[in-house]
């Protein structure tokens, strides 16, 4: 993957060249004839703050022009963000048992190794159908062809572009209502759509619905006991309303 300007998207050789320390000269797009990466003179909370309003240009900046195949260890990044990203999952995870009361105070050795089963469950088989149907879009429905090296993009976009669960951190320090998750959870699948559009062109439609979709897979596959509680509530009470019916009718 080459450098694009941040504007159109365009591929770009380079994006300054250098005379002398601190004298640099920003490239120009081809196609736009703007400057290609603005962002390289601008300070990181500019970006920052441009990435949390979902701005395209800064997320080109992020996934094109800084993480680039060519100039950083890829795959040593790779495997550090599905590390961190992972324990964020977890962290995640526990938190919601948590407000919910199912972990316990028990600490025997069976409790705890029914709550890492749990955790094991929730975020290796959830993120596990979260990427099968995420790819499963992409690929079949929008027809983007997937090579393993664009999968390997598209795996570290997903984990960069879900920086919003660096706050969760803060929930170690704060306390604050379990109800934050899901808005946090929201920032990442928006940001997720915007970092799809932007490695893949897609309409933004076509990226929040594969999005959603992935989201919703996932959030089915980690709450099937709760689903199957809430179809045998569901059965259980259409059963009473069937025979209250009966008896009024005898
Ligand atoms: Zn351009």
């Amino acid at each position: 993957m080459g450098y694009r300007c941040i504007q159109c998207g365009f591929p770009v050789r380079t994006l300054y060249v250098q005379y002398s320390p601190g004298n640099i000269r920003l490239m120009k797009c081809e196609s736009c004839k703007a400057v290609a990466d603005e962002y390289i003179e601008c300070e990181i909370m500019i970006l920052v703050i441009d990435l949390i309003l979902h701005k395209l240009k800064a997320y080109r900046h992020l996934l094109h022009n800084v993480i680039n195949q060519e100039t950083i260890k890829f795959q040593g990044l790779l495997w550090k963000s599905a590390v961190i990203f992972l324990l964020f999952e977890a962290y995640r995870f526990l938190i919601l048992e948590g407000s919910k009361g199912k972990l316990g105070s028990s600490t025997s050795f069976s409790s705890l190794l029914s709550i890492c089963w749990k955790v094991l469950m929730d975020v290796i088989f959830g993120n596990f159908m979260f990427l099968l149907t995420f790819f499963f879009m992409v690929k079949t429905f929008f027809h983007v062809p997937i090579t393993l090296s664009r999968c390997n993009d598209l795996l570290l976009m997903l984990m960069i572009s879900s920086y919003f669960k660096i706050f969760l951190v803060a929930m170690m320090v704060w306390e604050f209502p379990s109800s934050v998750i899901f808005i946090i959870e929201l920032f990442c699948l928006s940001s997720n759509a915007v970092a799809l559009k932007v490695m893949t062109e897609l309409t933004m439609s076509q990226c929040v619905w594969t999005c959603v979709s992935a989201y919703a897979i996932k959030f089915c596959v980690t709450r099937i006991p709760e689903l199957i509680l809430l179809g045998q509530l569901m059965h259980d009470w259409s059963q009473m309303q069937c025979s209250f019916i009966k008896a009024s009718m005898t």
